[in-house]
């Protein structure tokens, strides 16, 4: 099991291209499993649900960097915020003026992440396209929050597909470039998984986030693509 995690990770860092940071998607995992990977150097690690998250910071060295990957209900911003690194699930206004609230109650700044749904899919999170300037001017104007770029979750499909989307996505990150204020920048395009991050970093991604490809499978019945 550490051994697979160990020689996973070799091989997963052997494909990255230089500049492209590799986040460890541990959830579903257990600490001691993370605990590993973190071994082997990776201090970014994904969570998808606020409370794992938090569990799993609370068992493992600060000087890890926790990356909130999974669409955030506005209930549970106020456990978040100050904990994460990085909140790569902003998609709508109730949530951009949440963590504007709960982050200048805190007296900090997020740093976030606009969530594109760019395959306007109806069972995906993410912001639709025709939505992201609204939400963009939205986030401009906070000034608890950073934007510091773009993530999505593509649909499943062939190779050719996936490519189809993030370059996309590219595109939309560097249209978004004109834009750049002090509380608005285009450095962080988080696209790619297990299965497509070899064809998204070829694509420009700057983050990938690799969860099966370096724990393994996980349990069907726990944390799915979305939600906590
Ligand atoms: C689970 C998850 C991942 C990792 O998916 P794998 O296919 O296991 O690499 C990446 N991003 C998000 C948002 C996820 O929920």
């Amino acid at each position: 099991m550490e051994n697979d995690i160990i020689e996973n990770i070799e091989r997963v860092r052997a494909s990255l291209k230089e500049g492209v940071t590799l986040v460890a998607v541990s959830k579903t995992h257990t600490a001691q499993e993370a605990k590993t990977a973190y071994d082997t150097g990776i201090r970014d690690f994904g969570e998808n649900r606020v409370q794992e998250l938090l569990e799993k910071k609370a068992n493992l060295p600060d000087d890890i960097k926790w990356h909130l990957i999974g669409s955030l209900q506005t209930n549970k911003v106020r456990k978040v915020v100050g904990e994460a690194f990085l909140i790569h699930s902003l998609d709508r206004p109730e949530l951009a003026l949440a963590i504007e609230k709960e982050s200048s109650k805190k007296d900090i700044v997020t740093d976030c992440l606009i969530e594109i749904n760019i395959g306007c899919e109806d069972s995906k999170s993410g912001v639709l396209p025709e939505h992201l300037d609204e939400l963009v001017e939205l986030a401009r104007s906070l000034k608890h929050i950073r934007i510091r770029g773009l993530m999505a979750i593509i649909p499943k499909g062939t190779q050719e597909e996936n490519r189809e989307y993030f370059k996309k996505m590219k595109q939309t990150f560097d249209d978004l470039k004109k834009k750049e204020s002090e509380n608005f920048s285009m450095e962080i395009l988080s696209m790619g998984m297990t299965n497509d991050y070899v064809t998204a970093i070829d694509e420009g991604s700057t983050l990938v986030r690799v969860g099966e490809g370096i724990f393994g499978a996980r349990d069907k019945n726990r944390g799915g693509n979305q939600n906590g």
